[in-house]
């Protein structure tokens, strides 16, 4: 696992030889940093077979589009489909936010990641994990990483979300989950 993250936010590369998976997909107007980053860890851009995000906030999803303009195609889990227009509505012009097509991204049912991650030589599933947001998503490996975007980590919950939070660390543990990869801060224990 590699992180290409910046500003406060991790973006991680999983790997499998040369056969990647990009999770959490940038700023809007950053892909320079993005490359940048991507280079400094010997990640060719070429080798992302898809990026992901874990749920389609503008720190999350915001160069999606211009990762697959670079050839990296946008895996949507059904269940994301409907929050990726919505999205645009929490960027500025001056964001530099470019908009993601609709027509022409990878979507697949929760059912069919394990599959469709298997393709990529990558072991494990997606796992729906609402509570930060309706979309949220949580790539989980066969070795037990859990990458868990913005999931609120269990400590901190508030009462007016807690019974769906609780249910989606729940619904990671339960597949195995032993380790927290989160889109800002540090790798934990589960
Ligand atoms: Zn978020």
């Amino acid at each position: 696992m590699v992180n290409v993250g910046y500003r406060s936010t991790n973006y991680w590369v999983v790997s499998a030889g040369t056969s990647r998976l990009l999770v959490d997909l940038g700023w809007p107007g950053t892909m320079g940093t993005m490359r940048a980053n991507l280079r400094r860890m010997d990640v060719p851009l070429g080798e992302i077979r898809y990026g992901l995000a874990t749920h389609y906030h503008i720190d999350h999803a915001g160069l999606a589009q211009e990762l697959k303009r670079a050839g990296v195609p946008l895996l949507v889990l059904d269940v994301q489909v409907d929050a990726i227009p919505e999205m645009k509505r929490w960027t500025k012009p001056h964001d530099g936010y470019v908009d993601i097509a609709l027509f022409d991204n990878v979507v697949i049912s929760l059912a069919e990641s394990r599959e469709v991650l298997e393709r990529i030589d990558i072991q494990g599933e997606i796992v729906h994990t609402p509570g930060h947001s309706d979309d949220s998503v949580s790539l989980l490996l066969d070795d037990g990483s859990a990458f868990t975007g913005d999931l609120t980590h269990p400590a901190v919950v508030g009462e007016s979300d807690a019974e769906v939070v609780l249910a989606s660390w729940q619904a990671l543990r339960e597949r195995g989950a032993t380790r927290v990869y989160p889109a800002h801060g540090p790798v934990r224990a589960i």
